[in-house]
């Protein structure tokens, strides 16, 4: 496969936009460097580079493609919003008609704002929630991520539940001194920050199936347990359903489990692959927001019927009946393939899948946690990449990043799929 165009836009990029990528996750630092590959179109399940090679795309944009590319019916929608204006700075319908679909498939939101971006909404729940507990302490799970803004940039300090340390550089210490962080999965090291810091917590911040060290689901309880502890100690419990509400199920993770937070972030797909975010929660807590109440967030582009549009059609799509039966059929069809195909080749693997999303990592041992992701075969899963770009299967450049299926990919497409991994680890095995 050739790649001379993407090669020759990586050099041109470079000397133009930092790192030639406008977000890291895109680079290829992480599978041992070299150019991107640059698309230039995306039809359904697939991709075309702009050297003119095809690829089953796995990527989905790192998530909010669940319809897959150019679906007809959210081209349709923004295409109105096109010919209708994109953006008016006023109130309009369609934002109103869109509260209450995610009101209606999210009951726990009982009062939405929307904004631009998973960042923009997370980094809001964190402000309501200290606007309304008084507090500024926030504890988050190691490995989960929660967009960009100061305060979930932060790493954790040098024991389990000390005050956290920057983990970006610009991100001052003050900041991060408020934020504690603890492994995902490890009731006892939660009860522990919730002891030592719980009168100072104004929130607990987590991914309730977590999407970014892979798909990880939590332990039987742990949700449950973090809603009990966090409310005693007289704190706010957040979930970033960035990644997970829409993508298991016509709801949140927290409809799929059963477990209800006090507050909610959402991106991704509810934009139909337009730029948004929104979040929500109980209305006492809401009613914190201005005009209402005293914490401040606004936006030129909140709500802008473009995205809004989208986000209505991707919704109407997910909602038709067997969206999510397809996806989990093909999910276990590709499981089974690759375990299959692992097994054979003797090839050390651990998938962790639910419904159409999945991580294979290059491990023997389970992945409940951030440290087990991160002892996983980087280099190896680094050879896997560019052995499947090769053959023409689109994968997220990072061993920690999931496989999304859409409700474009066919039978045919997770064929073709486990046919490639195959070769991929008989090449591997050599
Ligand atoms: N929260 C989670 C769980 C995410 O996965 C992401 C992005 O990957 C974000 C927040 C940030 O969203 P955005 O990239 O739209 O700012």
């Amino acid at each position: 496969m050739q790649h001379n165009n993407s090669e020759r836009l990586h050099e041109e990029a470079l000397k133009v936009i930092v790192g030639g990528v406008n977000s890291p996750s895109r680079s290829y630092k992480a599978v041992g460097g070299g150019a991107p590959v640059a698309m230039e179109r995306g039809q359904g399940a697939y991709f075309f580079d702009v050297d003119g090679n095809q690829y089953i795309d796995y990527l989905a944009a790192y998530g909010p493609i669940i319809t897959g590319h150019a679906h007809p019916h959210i081209t349709k929608a923004i295409t109105k919003a096109a010919e209708t204006g994109v953006l008016y700075g006023t109130p309009t319908p369609h934002e109103v008609t869109f509260a209450k679909m995610l009101q209606e498939a999210i009951p726990s939101m009982e009062k939405v704002r929307f904004m631009n971006s998973g960042t923009e909404a997370v980094m809001t729940t964190i402000r309501v929630a200290r606007a309304y507990t008084g507090r500024n302490k926030v504890i988050k799970f190691a490995g989960c991520y929660h967009g960009h803004s100061d305060p979930v940039l932060v790493a954790a300090g040098s024991g389990p539940s000390t005050l956290g340390t920057p983990d970006s550089a610009g991100v001052p210490a003050v900041i991060a001194a408020d934020v504690i962080t603890v492994p995902f999965n490890d009731p006892d090291a939660f009860k522990d920050a919730i002891e030592k810091w719980g009168a100072e917590i104004a929130a607990v911040l987590v991914e309730p199936i977590v999407g970014n060290f892979g798909i990880v689901e939590p332990i039987k309880g742990f949700l449950e347990l973090i809603n009990e502890y966090t409310h005693n100690a007289g704190a706010l419990v957040i979930y970033d359903e960035v990644i997970t509400a829409f993508r298991f199920t016509y709801g949140g993770a927290q409809d799929l489990l059963g477990v209800q937070p006090d507050l909610t972030a959402l991106g991704k797909i509810i934009g139909g692959g337009l730029p948004i975010g929104a979040y929500g929660g109980k209305k006492e807590i809401m009613d914190k927001v201005a005009p209402v109440g005293p914490a401040y967030q606004a936006g030129t582009h909140a709500g802008n019927p473009a995205s809004v549009l989208s986000g209505i059609a991707c919704l109407e799509v997910l909602k038709q009946k067997g969206v999510y039966e397809h996806l989990d059929r093909l999910g276990a069809l590709l499981e089974k393939g690759i375990a299959e195909t692992a097994a054979t080749h003797n090839m050390p693997i651990t998938i962790n899948r639910l419904k159409g999303a999945l991580t294979v990592y290059f491990t023997n041992e389970k992945v409940m946690n951030y440290e087990q992701a991160e002892n996983t075969d980087g280099e190896l899963f680094g050879k896997f990449f560019k052995l499947m770009v090769e053959q023409g299967i689109m994968l997220a450049p990072s061993k920690y990043e999931a496989w999304f299926i859409t409700i474009a990919h066919t039978e045919e497409n997770i064929e073709a799929t486990i046919h490639a991994v195959q070769n991929a680890f008989e090449a591997l095995a050599k």
